[in-house]
């Protein structure tokens, strides 16, 4: 029997017994396919001295695996009823099964003494942009292996110029390195989502040593409104007192042309503006600066 019927039936099963249907709400379109689940945990390159961290385990397809292979898995879930079904299933002195939202979590206290650790997950797809913002911003991971819908692996990866570049791009470009591992179909989970999926893993990128946050509220600036030119979209900015004159001087000055997009420019020059606005003290301190990092960024 093809190992794919397998993991069906038994997360068919393990739902059934339990009395479960997959909540739309959260994202729950459940990995059911065998050699996915093995090219997801062999891409993570675990060992028996990892500590890895899943986000949204479901009813345990990664997790079982990953557990067999780390040292000790973590396992943050959201939906209590599947808490329950992943506590009884999985070895306690192996899985650690966390209840919470992942965008609330206290990742330092939980994870800081075994950081860094690797993120493995088949991620709920309605918030893949605010995870992989926050995990770019607390850094205590040496490799992200996620599965992401297709067109959000594009953006991850995306390059400066091309529709997919954006804010999440350019985020993920100062803080990581990204590829493309594998595309999956959408036939592979139960049930079938409406789109496709890839697998993408993220390696952090130290020679740059960037905290995010500062240059986040720049790089959201610029993309916030994309039709916009770069002083019309930074003058707009609530953090930036010059006024668009002042803006356009100040780009001028910084060598960037006013009248580009943001969609142009590179990370690094991101980069090097966000340096140039602090060189200068041209910013102001904005109430909410972590705020809410929406899908459409
Ligand atoms: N890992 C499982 C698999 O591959 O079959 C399930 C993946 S499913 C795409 C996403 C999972 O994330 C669901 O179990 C869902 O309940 C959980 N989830 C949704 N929002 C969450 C949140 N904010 N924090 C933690 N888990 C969440």
């Amino acid at each position: 029997m093809p190992g794919d019927v397998v993991v069906w039936r038994n997360t068919r099963a393990v739902l059934e017994k339990y009395g479960l249907q997959p909540k739309k709400s959260l994202g729950q379109n459940f990995l059911i396919d065998r050699n996915i689940r093995d090219k997801i945990v062999d891409a993570a390159a675990i060992t028996g001295d990892d500590v890895v961290l899943e986000i949204g385990p479901g009813v345990g397809t990664l997790t079982e695996e990953l557990a067999r292979r780390a040292s000790r898995v973590i396992a943050v879930e959201l939906d209590g009823a599947l808490v329950q079904v992943l506590r009884d299933r999985l070895p306690p002195d192996r899985v650690l099964v966390v209840e919470g939202d992942v965008l609330a979590l206290d990742l330092p206290s939980l994870l800081g003494e075994a950081s860094p650790i690797k993120v493995v997950a088949n991620l709920p797809y309605y918030i893949t942009s605010p995870i992989v913002f926050r995990f770019l911003e607390w850094k205590g991971w040496e490799m992200m292996v996620i599965m992401v819908q297709g067109e959000v692996a594009e953006r991850l990866v995306a390059r400066p110029g091309t529709k997919a570049y954006g804010a999440l791009s350019v985020a993920v470009a100062l803080q990581a390195r990204a590829e493309i591992l594998f595309k999956v179909s959408r036939q592979v989970f139960y049930p079938k989502p409406q789109v496709d999926s890839a697998v993408v893993r993220l390696l952090p990128r130290h020679d740059l040593g960037v905290d995010l946050q500062g240059p986040s509220l720049l790089i959201r600036a610029a993309f916030g409104q994309r039709r916009k030119t770069l002083a019309n979209a930074l003058a707009a900015a609530p953090w930036n007192p010059l006024s668009k004159e002042e803006t356009e001087k100040f780009l001028l000055g910084a060598g960037i042309d006013p009248s580009r997009r943001g969609e142009s420019l590179t990370p690094e020059e991101f980069l090097s503006l966000w340096m140039e606005f602090q060189r200068v003290g041209k910013i102001q301190d904005v109430a909410g600066r972590n705020g809410d990092e929406g899908e459409g960024m």
